[in-house]
């Protein structure tokens, strides 16, 4: 079977090693100049690993994943750990009962916290987190940031990316609680690279003639597959700036959230995460933007809307016999690097049986792997 996949992320890069390891022809076209999708690692001008597109830490609890990566890099082992800046004092992230107990309004923090529902309220984003939080915590960390982050009120989202993504911890941990964690020694893309190697690749190349292969994966936009005919699916963006040399609140934590800063959400300390040895210091500074011309469609937004109009795309795309969309983009899902990986993995049957099942059935099983995926 001749494949050929549009896109050089990590998805198309997974999706390519693994056909190929089972004999398929395998091709890919990437529209940008490099691989790797918003998984890329350059070299910064004073000399440190960076990633233009926002700073990725891998995790993962899937077994077959860590054992498939560790094929192509060593993997350093860094934790993320992140911090918070509330009223100017920084926090460790995600927050714990240890960390609230010198706040301001603590003793309100915590009646609200005895007084929280057994059952998570799951109507939006605000009845969610109101109910993991409280209402006083809810204003001071969490609403000025999601609106900042989002665009829109957090009432207007629902609860598809906050689910199972905060919550308010006994004690200290890591943002990610996977045994396996880290970065590719060498950074993404050479990671990927490594994955690839022998593949055929073209950069810079979106088009393609249909008639030459028998399935193409596609992990472009999935509304721009179809010429936006029902309408453009909403993303949010972010904008990048960068210091270098700045200075740097504490040496343990590589990324620290800023929900009460005028135009930064977040910024990331790569020195920190590559466990560079060097002197220098490379920060980013993320603003969080809508996504128009610039920046590129890096979150989905997910409203009611949003996730309606994905759906009409996908019962399109089943339809199709030889064009699968994958990927974060073709899929309208926010996928965790290990996520993205595993779902690849699982995919694989659905790919090798597509030409022989109706669109339904192609539909159900895209919904069944969706719903399935691990944290
Ligand atoms: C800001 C940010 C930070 C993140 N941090 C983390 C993290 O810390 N840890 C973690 O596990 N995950 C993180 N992620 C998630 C991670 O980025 C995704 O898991 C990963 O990028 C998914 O890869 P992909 O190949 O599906 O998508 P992409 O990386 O977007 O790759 C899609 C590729 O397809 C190409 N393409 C698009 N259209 C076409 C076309 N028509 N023809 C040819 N090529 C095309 C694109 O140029 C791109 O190269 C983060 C995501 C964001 C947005």
């Amino acid at each position: 079977m001749r494949v050929l996949i549009l896109g050089a992320g990590l998805t198309g890069c997974t999706l390519a090693r693994l056909l190929k390891n089972k004999d398929y022809t395998v091709s890919i076209k990437e529209k940008l100049n490099h691989i790797g999708g918003l998984c890329y690692t350059k070299i910064s001008p004073n000399g440190l690993f960076y990633e233009p597109y926002g700073g990725h830490a891998f995790h993962t609890k899937d077994n077959r994943v860590r054992q498939f990566v560790l094929k192509y890099s060593d993997f350093n082992n860094y934790k993320h750990t992140k911090g918070i800046i509330i009223g100017g004092i920084l926090r460790h992230f995600p927050l714990s009962k240890e960390t609230i107990t010198d706040m301001e309004n603590s003793d309100q923090i915590f009646k609200e916290l005895e007084e929280r529902p057994k059952v998570p309220d799951l109507t939006n984003f605000e009845t969610y987190a109101i109910s993991k939080f409280g209402k006083t915590l809810y204003k001071l960390i969490i609403y000025n940031y999601s609106k900042r982050m989002w665009g829109v009120e957090p009432r207007e989202l629902t609860t598809v990316y906050i689910k199972n993504r905060i919550d308010l911890k006994d004690s200290i941990t890591h943002i990610f609680e996977d045994d396996f964690q880290g970065l590719p020694v060498n950074g993404y893309t050479n990671f990927l690279n490594n994955m690839i190697h022998d593949i055929p690749l073209e950069l810079n190349r979106t088009e393609f003639n249909e008639s030459l292969y028998d399935l193409i994966l596609f992990s472009g936009r999935i509304d721009e597959l179809f010429n936006f005919k029902f309408g453009r699916l909403q993303f949010r963006s972010l904008k990048f700036n960068y210091k270098k040399n700045s200075s740097w609140e504490n040496e343990n934590y590589g990324s620290i959230n800023l929900p009460q800063h005028h135009k930064y959400i977040r910024k990331v300390n790569f020195k920190i995460m590559y466990q560079q040895k060097t002197d220098n210091s490379w920060i980013q500074f993320q603003e969080p933007i809508a996504f128009k011309k610039i920046g590129g469609p890096l979150y989905p937004i997910y409203t009611k809307q949003n996730i309606e109009l994905f759906d009409k795309y996908l019962v399109e795309a089943c339809k199709s016999e030889n064009i699968i969309p994958v990927g974060r983009l073709g899929l309208y899902k926010y996928l965790e690097m290990g996520q993205t990986i595993s779902l690849v993995m699982d995919m694989i049957p659905l790919i090798e049986k597509w030409k022989e099942m109706k669109p339904k059935q192609r539909y159900l099983e895209f919904k069944r792997l969706l719903n399935n995926l691990q944290d």
